[in-house]
């Protein structure tokens, strides 16, 4: 099964994921294939975080996500990887994700239904 990976640590909220999509599945506006959410910003009062703050972007895919599919049978990368300007996008097989998550950022895992 194949998904996207996505390091949000490095994901600076440009949308250009959004757009890509959105012009690719030829969405009308308040649509989304894929959607970045702002958590934060706030500041932790308490703990090992206390006095640092959290503003983290991260994307989600839509139930009309499609995998790009008739571009990555062809061997192409999914609009949204392709466009991401951070790089911090990346479609595959999922176990060949799996080894890129490093334990020192943080990552989301995407899929859709097979
Ligand atoms: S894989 Fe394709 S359809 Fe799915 S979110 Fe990315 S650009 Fe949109
Ligand atoms: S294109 Fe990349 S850096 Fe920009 S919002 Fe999407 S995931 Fe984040």
């Amino acid at each position: 099964m194949k998904g996207i990976l996505v390091n949000y640590d490095y994901c600076t909220n440009c949308h250009s994921c959004e757009v890509a999509c959105k012009k690719y599945l030829d969405l009308p506006v308040g649509e989304f294939g894929i959607k970045v959410s702002e958590v934060g910003p706030f500041q932790y009062t308490t703990g090992d975080l206390k006095g640092k703050y959290e503003w983290s972007f991260v994307p989600s895919l839509t139930k009309a996500c499609n995998m790009c599919a008739d571009r990555t049978e062809k061997g192409k990368m999914p609009m949204c990887v392709q466009h991401c300007q951070s790089w911090c996008m990346a479609y595959g097989e999922i176990e060949d994700l799996l080894k890129k998550i490093d334990g020192e950022t943080r990552y989301t895992l995407l899929t859709t239904k097979a």
